[in-house]
This record gives C-alpha cells, sequence and structure tokens, in this order.
C-alpha cells in the first residue's frame, strides 16, 4: 500500500508539472497561410460576436440571451469543429436560432447541412444561392462553376429579400447583397457592444474575380449585367460603415495579425472596408484587361 501510494505520489509529481504548464500555455495562434482545416482555438471577437470556424476558414457566433446567429459554415469537414467551438466558448449548439453565410461555395457552405441538424436552425439564403445549396452544387452562373466540389445539400432555406435583417431576439444582422465571386454571394453587418465599446461588424464575402477556364467576366452577352452588378458590390462594400471587418478567408483581411495571440495590430482599422474592395476592384479591372488582351495566366 505504502509503496503503491509512493509510486502514484512519484507518478503525479512527474505529471503535474507538464499538466500545470499547458493550463499556463497560451492557445496556439493561427498561421496567416494556414490550411482549411487546421483547427483553431475560439476566441471573442468583440462584444457578442466570437470566432468559431478553423484556422484558414472563418466562421462567426454572434450570441444573446434569446438565441444566436452563425455565420459561415466552412469545408464539409469542419462541422464537428465549429460545433465544438462552439461548445468550448460555453454556448450550446441548440440555441442557434439561425444560420446565414458569405457564398455557395463548398469552403463556405460545405458544413450548412450538418449544422442545420446539430442546431435545427434555418439556413437564410439570397434568392439566387437557394436553388445552390438545395442541389449542393452551382450551376454555369457561377464563374467557378467547373472547378467547384460539391457540398451535402441543405433542406430547409428561406430567402432572403435584398437588404433583408436576420432577427434573434436582440439580435439583427443586416444581410447586403454582394454579388460577383458568386451570384448570391452575401455580406454581413451588425452592432457588436463590450460595455460601452460599440462596433460596426462587417462580414464582408469574397470580392475576387476567379473563374473556371471557360468563364469571361467580360462577355456580357453571356451573363448580361454581371460585371455591372460586381462592380456595384465593390461600391456598396467600401462605403460600408466598417469598424471591424472579417472575411471568409481570414488572410484577406489579415484577421490573425488583428486577433488572436499572434496579433501585432488592432483589430479595428479605419478604412478597412474601403482597402478591401478597393484590393478587388483592382484584381477585377486586372482580370478584365488580361481577357481583354488574350493574356489570362
Ligand atoms: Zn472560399
Amino acid at each position: 500500500m505504502t509503496l503503491h501510494r509512493t509510486l502514484l505520489g512519484g507518478l503525479l509529481a512527474l505529471a503535474l508539472p507538464s499538466a500545470a504548464l499547458a493550463a499556463d500555455t497560451a492557445p496556439a495562434a493561427c498561421a496567416a497561410n494556414a490550411g482549411w482545416n487546421d483547427p483553431a482555438t475560439p476566441l471573442r471577437v468583440h462584444g457578442n460576436t466570437w470566432y468559431v470556424g478553423t484556422c484558414g476558414i472563418s466562421a462567426l457566433l454572434v450570441t444573446s440571451d434569446e438565441g444566436h446567429i452563425l455565420i459561415d459554415a466552412a469545408t464539409p469537414q469542419a462541422g464537428p469543429q465549429i460545433l465544438a467551438n462552439i461548445r468550448a466558448l460555453g454556448f450550446r449548439p441548440e440555441d442557434v436560432r439561425a444560420i446565414v453565410f458569405s457564398h455557395e461555395h463548398f469552403d463556405h457552405a460545405g458544413s450548412l447541412a450538418e449544422l442545420q441538424r446539430a442546431t435545427g436552425a434555418p439556413v437564410y439564403a439570397r434568392a439566387p444561392a437557394v436553388a445552390t445549396l438545395a442541389r449542393g452544387a452551382s450551376d454555369r452562373s457561377d464563374p467557378q462553376f467547373e472547378a467547384l466540389e460539391p457540398f451535402a445539400p441543405v433542406e430547409r432555406v428561406v430567402a432572403l429579400v435584398d437588404d433583408g435583417v436576420v432577427r434573434v431576439g436582440p439580435l439583427a444582422l443586416r444581410a447586403i447583397p454582394t454579388p460577383g465571386h458568386t451570384p448570391g454571394g452575401t455580406s454581413w453587418t451588425w452592432r457588436s457592444c463590450e460595455a460601452e465599446d460599440c462596433r460596426q461588424m462587417v462580414y464582408a464575402d469574397s470580392l475576387t474575380a476567379v473563374s473556371d477556364d471557360v468563364y469571361r467576366y467580360g462577355d456580357d452577352a453571356a451573363h448580361p449585367g454581371y460585371v455591372a452588378a460586381f462592380r456595384a458590390t465593390l461600391a456598396r462594400v467600401a462605403a460600408l460603415e466598417c469598424d471591424v471587418l472579417v472575411t471568409p478567408h481570414p488572410s484577406a483581411s489579415r484577421l490573425w495579425s488583428r486577433l488572436g495571440p499572434g496579433a501585432d495590430q488592432p483589430l479595428a482599422e479605419p478604412g478597412a472596408c474601403r482597402a478591401y474592395a478597393q484590393a478587388a476592384t483592382a484584381r477585377l479591372d486586372k482580370r478584365l484587361a488580361d481577357e481583354a488582351a488574350g493574356t489570362l495566366p
């Protein structure tokens, strides 16, 4: 018995320092170039807005006493991580009352069906994305159609009107139509407060002009008005009231230099949305010039 206790004590003595060390160690920072499914430690962004995605693909939870709204569903592999992150923050997936998303591609809509099953919440989508979610696949209206992977079809999709507001209790997320990267692309904005410190949050969708080998943005006959709508998107994003910008790909807004243990810059940046839209405008202009000159990379 004595020997046993001593042995056990020795084992505990060996085990304790490393356990204490582990508890003191800050969560690992996400690398700027993290993989899409690299696990992230969930953390507070500002007030009632929380990061629950992976290191490489964003998902946000906006919380209230009367239920939560989940923004984005990352890849088909990320669902369990998002659910675990919600629980790790002390929230219950069952209290998510609405799910919204950025755009209808597998790297952001991939776990919508799984997260809908886990939460029981409806998924809200702008009209051009509704059929895509129901099929789990895009069509030729999407510039990247031939290069896209399918994802699990989503059963309960509620069509949003443009500039619609998704409300859960005191929460109100405004949908901003931002077609261009995809036809159904949507950005989201809401206000989050930490005591008296209130910030206008913007989850701005991907704005990159990128396509498969067939699609040409400049072929207006094939998709009338698409580039004009894309330009209207860029103007809309540039003009947003925008204190804190988060993007579906964290790297697109340098999120891990502004949030989490590796951050060395302020989370809120004046003009963040304007700069994000300006960079996307330059990319669209170059893309159209390359198409016209026959010099696509
Ligand atoms: Zn993406």
